[in-house]
């Protein structure tokens, strides 16, 4: 592989489950790849090592961190925003905090890494986040909180694919089902409610988002823009 090389990759949440499947794959395929965490230091270092990729550490809770971040990593020919936490449960008793975190770290973060990069992306840069099948779907109860951040994820990623266009940037959404992570265990309590409603009733890999993230940033996908990327095993069919 080396798909990738010569290319500056920023991967925003790359120390662990998703992210870090994604820093694998630009690495292996040739990139430079800096990425992002808050607090798994020792497993971000580890990934580093093992793939000689970039670990800096960044609160993505932290808009003012992360838009520095984003400028200092220099031009970037790829942003991937990945980093993500939920808050699950029934909204009445939510902390009303705990909402707000997420909302930053899943939406502002995204927004403003998104802009920030744009500001001297080159031709033909690329923009993808992380979303979910969330975002379509909500066939339990306690996801509202989460569910409404992945939609925003929609909406920003078809006003900014129109606002970037012209400079031949794109912008692109992924949105995953389940996928065994941390925050999503394949043999987790969630497993059987989760499997029930998919077409494909396992848990997807890591990589398998990794390898439509690779595509989408890739040359092939191009005139792919504003557009979402479903990857769930039919969970939202
Ligand atoms: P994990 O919880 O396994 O990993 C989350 C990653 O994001 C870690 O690298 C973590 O870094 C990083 N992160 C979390 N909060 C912050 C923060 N405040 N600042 C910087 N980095 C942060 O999650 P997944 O890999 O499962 O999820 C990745 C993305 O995919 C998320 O956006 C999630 O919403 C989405 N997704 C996941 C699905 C699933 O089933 N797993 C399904 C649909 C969407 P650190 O540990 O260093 O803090």
């Amino acid at each position: 592989m080396g798909g990738f090389k010569g290319k500056s990759v920023l991967v925003l949440g790359g120390s662990r489950g998703i992210g870090a499947a994604i820093v694998q794959r630009f690495a292996a395929d040739g990139a430079t790849v800096t990425f992002t965490y808050a607090g798994s230091r020792e497993a971000a270092e580890r990934l580093a090592a093992e793939t000689g990729s970039t670990a800096v550490v960044t609160d993505s809770a932290d808009r003012d961190a992360v838009i520095a971040r984003v400028r200092d990593s220099g031009p970037l020919d790829v942003l991937v925003v990945n980093a993500g936490v939920g808050a699950f449960g029934d909204p009445l008793e939510q902390d009303p905090d705990a909402v707000d975190r997420l909302i930053r770290i899943n939406v502002a973060a995204p927004y403003h890494a998104a802009v920030e990069a744009a500001r001297r992306m080159p031709e033909g840069g690329r923009i993808i986040v992380i979303g979910s099948v969330n975002g379509d779907r909500i066939p339990f109860p306690g996801l509202s909180a989460y569910a409404m951040s992945k939609s925003a994820l929609q909406g920003m990623a078809r006003g900014l694919a129109r606002d970037f266009g012209p400079r031949g940037i794109t912008v692109n959404v992924v949105q995953p089902g389940p996928i065994d992570t941390d925050m999503n265990p394949a043999d987790g309590p969630m497993k059987d409610i989760q499997h029930a409603v998919m077409a494909i009733k396992r848990h997807g890999r890591p990589e398998d988002v990794a390898g439509m993230v690779a595509w989408l940033a890739g040359p092939e996908a191009g005139f792919v823009t504003g557009a979402m990327h479903t990857i769930d095993g039919g969970f939202g069919a």
